[in-house]
């Protein structure tokens, strides 16, 4: 008689076999990604790349959720647990690269992978895949669903799609991050919200009648400093930043208009509503003060702090165990040392990291995630996989640079497998997703997840 945990153990081991046959698939679309190196929420080659090889692969997709072209969901499977895996694509500006060792970009001021999102989302799909294939063969019931979410970059894909209930009758969500290091964790993310003020005044000669004119530029900047003043009275984990993006044309006409764009993070979602609610009072003030008008404050994102999950984190820390490190050759260690030879220090160890580090209790970056607003609604964990050379720092060349090679792929593959693993324990385990359920109810306790951002207010999409 096959017991259940048999036959999880070869449903995993179906879907490690697939993951590893699918090297060439992984380095193919990696690379096509890695190419198009396409801005957020213009990711219309890559996100189409991803959706249609589900599809062509039996999985229903359903294209431009939430109000965004470049968003997808698609599942495999009827009945039974889901389980969803969180995909990204999009690509940062000023990172082109060649997969070269020292600083030459593709294009001059060009977009590129600078945090590895072209190898993640493949991961996430190839991952998906496996885990669908391995659900066939063992007959377990369950859905995988991959969602393809655009625009992690600006903290906005997964918020728009939580907003649209798209998460909501999940059993639990996994994703990953590529790194320096393969490891899962308990860690946990700053809340966020994105806020542009754009004042008005009135034009006039800076120098023939300055007291006619109104200058807009005077509100940010008595904004900005007293938002600097506030800065000693708000919590030390908070962190607000801000940048002018439109301070007047030339000094000779006082500035009719001005604009400028705050991000307003803390480890608490609270946190940030009361420092946003001070810096719009100060935003107030500062139109009050300078004689001009607040004429717009808009809300592009308003993003939540991860909510850790110890069953989730452990499981995937046994899934990591069961895909194995990514087995770096000679070649990829000489080219990240290269690499690290571009680093204001060289760190201590070998160029890259080859084994799977400890489960870690309290990693946090100190940045934010979208995929923290999708812990709030289901039980989510992520894990890293090493792609890059040891060292190299966040949004850098030198991480476009260890993408877009081997090196970024078989940290995918580690990725992918890990993510198809966890997917089998959590589809075949009621018990592992209850005691997820319960920590994931108790860490929220009777905190609403609610959004202030304007419930008619679409995703704040570029012109092309
Ligand atoms: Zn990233």
């Amino acid at each position: 008689m096959v017991t259940a945990l048999g036959r999880v153990q070869s449903a995993q081991q179906v879907a490690l076999a697939r993951v590893e046959s699918a090297r060439p698939e992984m380095s193919r679309l990696n690379r096509q990604i890695w190419e198009w190196a396409e801005p957020s929420l213009l990711e219309t080659r890559s996100s189409a790349l991803l959706a249609d090889y589900l599809e062509a692969r039996g999985f229903r997709v359903t294209r431009g959720v939430a109000d965004m072209p470049t968003a997808f969901v698609a599942e495999w499977g009827d009945g039974g647990p889901v389980v969803g895996i969180l995909a990204e694509y999009d690509a940062l500006p000023g990172l082109s690269q060649k997969t070269e060792t020292y600083k030459e970009p593709i294009r001059e001021g060009g977009y590129g992978h600078g945090c590895g999102h072209s190898v993640y989302g493949v991961a996430c799909v190839l991952g998906g895949l496996a885990a669908r294939d391995a659900l066939v063969e063992s007959g377990l019931p369950g859905r995988v669903r991959v969602y393809g979410c655009p625009a992690e970059e600006l903290l906005i894909g997964k918020v728009y799609m939580a907003r649209a209930g798209l998460f909501d009758d999940l059993d639990a969500a996994i994703s990953w991050h590529p790194s320096d290091k393969t490891r899962a964790s308990l860690g946990s993310s700053k809340a966020m919200v994105s806020v542009r003020y754009e004042f008005a005044g009135v034009a006039s000669h800076a120098s023939v009648s300055p007291h006619e004119g109104r200058s807009a530029l005077d509100a940010v900047e008595l904004m900005n400093v007293a938002v600097n003043f506030m800065r000693e009275h708000i919590k030390q984990d908070a962190r607000i930043h801000y940048v002018i993006t439109d301070g007047g044309v030339q000094p000779n006409v006082v500035p009719p208009r001005a604009s400028v764009w705050y991000y307003i993070r803390a480890n608490a979602h609270e946190d940030v509503e009361a420092y946003l609610a001070w810096v719009d009072e100060i935003a107030e003030s500062a139109a009050r003060m300078a004689r001009v008008q607040l004429v717009r404050r808009q809300m592009d994102t308003d993003c939540h702090e991860l909510i850790p999950n110890r069953a989730m984190g452990e499981a995937l820390d046994r899934a990591l165990r069961l895909a194995g490190p990514p087995g770096f050759d000679e070649s990829e260690r000489r080219f990240a040392e290269e690499i690290q030879r571009s680093l204001p220090a060289r760190p201590a160890g070998p160029p890259l990291n080859d084994e799977i580090a400890p489960f870690d209790e309290t990693g946090s970056s100190g940045g934010s995630t979208d995929i923290g607003d999708v812990s709030w609604i289901v039980p989510t964990e992520q894990f890293v996989a090493a792609t890059h050379a040891v060292g190299s720092p966040g949004h850098s060349w030198q991480i476009t640079a260890c993408t877009g090679t081997s090196i970024g792929e078989k940290g995918g593959i580690v990725a992918a497998k890990t993510m198809a693993c966890a997917t089998l324990e959590l589809i075949a385990d009621e018990d592992l997703r209850s005691r997820a359920r319960a920590e994931f109810a108790e860490r929220r306790g009777n905190r609403a997840y609610g959004l202030l951002i304007p419930s008619d207010q679409r995703p704040p999409i570029p012109m092309s």
